[in-house]
């Protein structure tokens, strides 16, 4: 079903890209909302080109990190259901996903959980990591339609939107759908509706679906221009494209000039909100050599560094694989071996001979 995962390379672009983004994200954490100047200040004439403490320690992950993982989870879980009982609702999974995320985040699991569910407290093997019960400076449209979930039991969707806004929260969770399908229609579309839970605005969530196509794309050895071609087709198809059309163009035209600089990147946005948080990766990714150099250029500038380290390092680490990420960076990551296993019971659960039995899905329960 999933044939392509079976090559050999598809392994290590999978933990090179949660490793990636989860070093970006730790590269901008505390940097999240500083000027480039500021940065300058903070780190020196050439801007961050380590991890600088954030959050008590060095090389902390933020929300853009723990919400990808519970992407991943999420897909673990649908699919393991998925098998067992003939269905799933995949999209129900990820709601539940994220309300485990907000229970990590505080919000007690009575309130968090939804009013559908009674279970006694939150399930599965990913929430049993007391790291991830840290906040991280959470993004509030995140958290708070999360928290109006957890009341009220209503999900949103690209048809139901919850609010108005594009965000970048949706997209810099997404990059684990890609390994939902081999359909990139299907893809798209559980992108956007994943992100559509919590951001309403078309630029909030056909960044998402966009970002989700590029990922499963750039997974199967795509090289990255004509994976931004083929991801741009597909976002085409969808009304209201035209926001983040335009700003995948002008990274492209951009990418035309030579090497990154903060102020050439900083001329694409800010990457708070959804197109830029895409277009700046991307423009990233294009104009720089290797992971390394990427993972920096994205997360100096004036912007939401957390978040654009975290979407450049997902689409680089898939480009060049895990074994090509700075070791120092590795060693010292926050959460390392988890993010490791999670994408390891990912390859396993969605190929030919998943496991089965009672320890994995008590790892991956319903739900
Ligand atoms: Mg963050």
């Amino acid at each position: 079903m999933h044939d392509w995962l079976h090559f050999p390379a598809v392994r290590s672009r999978l933990r090179g890209s949660l490793l990636a983004g989860a070093i970006g994200d730790a590269l901008g954490a505390k940097t999240e909302f500083d000027s480039i100047d500021r940065i300058r200040e903070i780190a020196g004439p050439d801007g961050i080109t380590d991890f600088i403490p954030a959050y008590g320690g060095v090389g902390r992950i933020t929300d853009d990190t723990q919400m990808t993982l519970f992407t991943l989870e999420a897909l673990i879980r649908a699919h393991a259901q998925r098998r067992r009982e003939g269905s799933a609702d995949v999209v129900q999974s990820l709601q539940l996903a994220y309300q485990r995320w907000l229970h990590t985040q505080g919000v007690a699991w009575e309130r968090a959980r939804g009013p559908e569910s009674d279970s006694p407290a939150p399930d599965g093997w990913l929430i049993t990591h007391q790291e991830l019960f840290s906040r991280r400076a959470p993004g509030l449209t995140c958290f708070g339609e999360l928290e109006a979930y957890g009341r009220t039991g209503k999900r949103g969707s690209v048809d139901h939107p919850v609010n108005n806004s594009k965000g970048c929260g949706g997209v810099m969770r997404a990059a684990p759908i890609a390994l939902w399908s081999e359909n990139l229609a299907e893809l798209f579309t559980l992108g956007a509706e994943s992100a559509a839970l919590t951001h309403g605005h078309p630029s909030g969530y056909l960044s998402s679906g966009t970002f989700a196509v590029l990922m499963h794309l750039l997974l199967r050895g795509e090289p990255l221009p004509s994976a931004v071609a083929i991801a741009r087709l597909e976002l085409e198809r969808h009304e209201q494209h035209e926001e983040q059309s335009v700003a995948l163009d002008q990274a492209l035209a951009l990418a035309g000039e030579g090497p990154p600089t903060p102020e050439k990147l900083e001329s694409l946005g800010q990457g708070n909100v959804g197109e830029t948080a895409l277009s700046m990766s991307v423009y990233v990714a294009l104009t720089t050599p290797d992971a390394d150099s990427a993972l920096l250029a994205s997360v100096n500038h004036s912007g939401d560094s957390d978040s654009t380290g975290s979407v450049c390092g997902n689409l680089v680490g898939a480009m060049y694989g895990e074994q090509a990420l700075r070791a120092s960076w590795l060693d010292r990551l926050e959460l390392r071996a988890v993010i490791e296993r999670l994408a390891d019971d990912a390859l396993a659960e969605f190929a030919d001979d998943a496991p089965a039995g009672d320890d994995w899905y008590q790892r991956y329960p319903n739900y």
